[in-house]
């Protein structure tokens, strides 16, 4: 190389890095994993996983991957190979209910790491039917503050008309149920939380399955959004957490229960609860904006049939 073209090479060198230096340095991006592997049949989690990666992905706010359990089952020499590293992740985001009891759930040294990974500070989310997993995991019954369990299985919180916490101690009241699925409105309860920030005080809600009777050991819980439970819908006549936080040691924990099928998960709320829990989650700030359709004033529109 002589002497002009070294010139040229640096004239080049030094535009690149001054052209760098100009740019407003872009908000790095969050990892997310996405466990998966086993549910009801009437939550395919082949489903919905896509479109909860998708709609992650959209935001270009995320990186995904996602750890798949064996079946329902499967040899012990299956289970070998499921050993999700939390710790590598910013956030992960559950949208598994499956086998559970003693010596039936994830591989123990998987259940330490989740328990060590939340405790130090990670981020956890769970999709709707994820709260109906491990009952029989104590230290995940409390990451998850309450969950769709039996009557008897411990505390239920609903808020009465007044806006007031009632809390049903085990074995009073419902366990986890829903009636038949409607349009339904959700109320903000904590309108200065990072995810309900820019959200209307209340919207409508798409047809959807609406959960009562979430139980368990209801710890260092925040109920953000809730629904009234008609009785005549199949409810309870209280207004039940859709939405809440846990903090659990130096974690966070966001649960969401919007979004039973492809149809209702993709409303604009349940995807903005999934992206904006996700992201406080795993920083605890929310940057992400509030969906158009929200923030023209117009709340997501119950489907016409
Ligand atoms: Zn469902």
């Amino acid at each position: 190389m002589n002497g002009k073209h070294r010139w040229l090479v640096w004239v080049a060198v030094v535009g690149v890095l001054a052209a760098l230096a100009g740019q407003a340095p872009a908000a790095e991006k969050i990892s997310v994993l996405i466990i998966d592997g086993q549910n009801h049949a009437a939550h395919p989690w082949k489903v919905s996983t896509p479109i909860l990666k998708d709609l992650l992905l959209k935001t270009g706010r995320f990186n995904v991957e996602v750890s798949t359990t064996p079946p329902p089952k499967a040899p012990k020499e299956d289970w070998e190979q499921f050993r999700p590293d939390p710790s590598k992740y910013g956030v992960v985001l559950v949208n598994y209910n499956g086998q559970d009891g003693p010596g039936n759930n994830w591989p123990a040294e998987v259940t330490a790491a989740f328990e060590k990974y939340v405790q130090g500070g990670g981020g956890l989310v769970f999709y709707h039917a994820a709260v109906f997993s491990f009952p029989n995991w104590p230290e995940w019954n409390k990451m998850m503050g309450m969950g769709w369990r039996g009557a008897g299985f411990g505390e239920r919180v609903y808020l009465d008309d007044e806006g007031k916490a009632v809390r049903q101690p085990k074995g009073q009241g419902p366990g986890g149920g829903h009636g038949p699925a409607h349009p339904f409105e959700i109320t903000v309860r904590e309108k200065d939380h990072p995810t309900m920030k820019g959200l209307p005080a209340k919207w409508a809600h798409v047809t959807d399955e609406l959960y009562h009777g979430m139980r368990g050991p209801c710890e260092n819980m925040t109920i953000l959004a809730t629904a009234f439970s008609a009785k005549d819908k199949g409810g309870t006549g209280g207004h039940e957490p859709m939405a809440w936080t846990v903090s659990y040691g130096k974690g966070r924990v966001f649960v969401s229960l919007l979004g039973h099928d492809a149809k209702n998960l993709a409303a604009p709320d349940s995807e903005a609860l999934i992206t904006r829990g996700c992201e406080w989650a795993a920083t605890g700030e929310v940057t992400l904006p509030a969906p158009e359709s929200f923030a023209a004033g117009e709340p997501a529109k119950p489907e016409t049939k």
